[in-house]
């Protein structure tokens, strides 16, 4: 079969069934094109992206700027290793770090490892800076979080179909309750040999969990009384999804929607991952200040693609795109607009039951039971009226579109998925 040959929707599912690891269960629709917030399938059927890469491309598929980025830097230079310095990772290390406000960053590729990098950051911390005896360091992460599938990371998963017949499971990390500050208080309280607090700012495998308003400041402020690092996950929620450039800054009143928080809710460590790189290529990196990422040594930790000369390129278009177009602002106003018309619908509707979220980040509950096959059915007949979205967790839906989505788009949005719940109502 030529590379080349155009092939028809059936024929490319029947050949990630037969030849492909059986690890997603994609919704049936083959995509072969995109620009924007549309995509298209193998027949020329044009969607609406409602899940952009789970967030990885909040700035639109193949953003011109951005692919031109990868293009130019393909044909100069692609891989060194780190073995020799390049002329591109200083100067994206230096424009990151001044916009996200932090001294350092560590770059890695996928969202895991970076996630992987920072807990490895927080134990070395935890031993040559907070002074906790060797190997007694344990990090406390929350119940229903999502952080990637390495080893280390399913084993403080409480996803059974992420854990099970995994193990044995890394030791070292304590599990309390989401959004509850009496159950991090007491953690931090009964033990002194805590090294961090790992935490979503907003859950969003987990269903697009909200925290209440104040959660994220406290948790800082109690991490800081405590001597634990705050280390924010923001591997999903980053990059402007939520209506911020960060949804750890989400929590402040202050009017420059593309600053990184106040002090009071800015991480110790910040992880990055998704949309860090619009989606053209994996990027991802953990931020930290001099006293916590020096630490790290040569030889201590490392990735031969990490921080190559194309995904410094990639990033640094990537991150100029959501500023020079305000997607931030846009994500905040557009999600507004989403939520609204939502809720209004919802109002007379038996078949959805809430909308949650923020800024583009959103989800509905659909009103039947976690195993049911409801949301996937109507999925499939948003897939039909053509709107690309996936349940995430039974009945939920997650609505997260590219966030160079325009006001009039996003009603026509609204209207078809309005459209399509009312075809469930009884
Ligand atoms: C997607 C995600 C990850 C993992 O990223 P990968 O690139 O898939 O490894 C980690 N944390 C959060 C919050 C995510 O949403």
């Amino acid at each position: 079969m030529a590379v080349l040959e155009q092939l028809t929707s059936q024929q490319a599912i029947e050949l990630e069934d037969k030849y492909g690891a059986h690890n997603y269960h994609p919704l049936p629709v083959v995509l072969s094109r995109g620009e924007g917030v549309y995509v298209w399938d193998a027949e020329g059927k044009r969607y609406f992206d409602f899940l952009s890469a789970y967030s990885a491309v909040n700035q639109g598929h193949c953003h011109p700027k951005i692919v031109n980025a990868m293009i130019a830097q393909a044909k100069t230079l692609t891989l060194t290793s780190r073995a020799f310095y390049n002329d591109m990772l200083g100067k994206y290390e230096k424009y990151a770090t001044e916009l996200f406000g932090f001294d350092k960053l560590l770059p890695m590729n996928t969202g895991a490892e970076a996630v992987e990098t920072a807990l490895k950051l927080a134990r070395k911390w935890a031993y040559e800076v907070k002074g906790i005896n060797e190997n007694e360091a344990e990090i406390i992460v929350c119940e229903n979080n999502f952080h990637g599938r390495t080893t280390t990371i399913i084993s403080f998963s409480n996803d059974p179909i992420a854990r099970k017949n995994f193990g044995p499971y890394t030791k070292g990390f304590i599990k309390i309750e989401y959004d509850n500050l009496k159950a991090l208080e007491d953690a931090l309280k009964s033990n002194s040999k805590i090294a961090a607090f790992l935490v979503e700012p907003i859950q969003g495998e987990a269903g697009v969990y909200v925290p209440s308003e104040d959660y994220l400041i406290k948790a800082k402020a109690l991490c800081k009384q405590h001597n634990v690092l705050f280390i924010a996950d923001e591997v999903q929620t980053g990059i402007a999804r939520t209506g911020r450039l960060l949804a750890t800054c989400g929590n402040c009143n202050c009017e420059n929607k593309n600053c990184s928080g106040t002090p009071d809710v800015k991480p110790d460590v910040l992880i990055l991952g998704k949309a860090l790189s619009g989606g053209a290529y994996p990027v991802s990196a953990v931020l930290a200040n001099n006293n916590i990422m020096n630490v790290i040594k040569p030889g201590n930790h490392g990735s031969t693609f990490g921080g190559n000369p194309i995904a410094a390129a990639v990033a640094m278009a990537a991150l100029e795109v959501i500023q020079e177009e305000h997607l931030a602002e846009n994500a905040d106003v557009l999600g507004n607009i989403f939520r609204d018309e939502l809720n209004k619908y919802i109002k007379n509707s038996n078949v959805v039951t809430l909308v949650r979220g923020k800024g583009l980040l959103n989800a509905i509950a659909i009103n039947d039971n976690e195993s049911s096959n409801k949301a996937w059915d109507i999925c499939l007949a948003l897939r039909d009226n053509g709107l690309l979205a996936k349940p995430t967790h039974g009945n939920i839906i997650r609505f997260a579109p590219p966030l160079v989505m325009t006001k009039e788009q996003i009603l026509e949005c609204i209207a078809i998925i309005t459209k399509t719940l009312n075809e469930f109502e009884n």
